[in-house]
């Protein structure tokens, strides 16, 4: 008979170490329940009153805003719908977005890390739709990570939907885990980048950077 002790549901103790399998296409107002019940569960472990008016909602706002906001970008499902244009004009040169706002949450904390992306490419057969790239950046960022998994992840993403290698991302992020609790430093920013195909290059690398705001 297999143990129950790491369900805590029995006994109210949650071990950390157990894995509890999800499965992954489960509706989001299933997902939006499991969620709710146990978030009411911690509120309880905190000793928080959930008679109390404001914090009645609580649970099912959380569930709520985790599955359909923050953490929509678990769910491949939710992707945005990317249009393409064929590269009628046959554009060679780089396209940068700047100032693409993002926010997402530290995986370790579970609290959030926002910033600014950029994202640039050359083009081969096709260009993205503008807004598209934004659309994407959004999308995959709304999900708990780090922010070096994220940036990879952004590059590898636009490569594989731009059918090029030619692609930079680079995201500056102040994250509150750091901030707001540990060494609660406020200013520092943390900084990652991806560089593919001809940015690899120095002179690229150069272009891309002379080519945002900031620097
Ligand atoms: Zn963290």
């Amino acid at each position: 008979m297999p143990s129950n002790k790491n369900n805590p549901q029995n006994n109210g103790v949650y071990n950390s170490n157990a894995t509890q399998v999800i499965d992954p296409c489960m509706l989001a107002d299933d997902k939006q329940k499991v969620i709710a019940f146990h978030f009411a569960k911690i509120m309880d472990s905190l000793g928080l009153d959930r008679n109390d008016p404001s914090l009645q909602e609580t649970p099912n706002r959380v569930a709520k805003m985790y599955v359909n906001e923050v953490f929509r970008g678990l769910d491949s499902r939710n992707f945005p719908k990317v249009t393409l244009f064929e590269n009628t004009g046959g554009y060679d040169e780089m396209i940068l977005v700047d100032r693409i706002a993002l926010y997402s949450y530290c995986e370790h904390h579970f609290v959030p890390f926002f910033g600014e992306a950029t994202i640039a490419y050359i083009p081969k057969d096709h260009v993205i739709g503008l807004s598209k790239i934004n659309r994407i950046v959004q999308f995959i960022a709304s999900k708990p990570q780090i922010q070096e998994k994220l940036t990879t992840e952004i590059g590898q993403k636009f490569n594989e939907i731009l059918q090029t290698q030619d692609v930079a991302v680079f995201i500056e992020a102040n994250h509150l885990c750091v901030a707001s609790r540990g060494v609660a430093d406020k200013r520092s920013v943390t900084r990652t980048s991806f560089f593919g195909g001809k940015f690899r290059k120095e002179k690229m690398k150069t272009k891309f950077f002379n080519s945002m705001d900031k620097f």
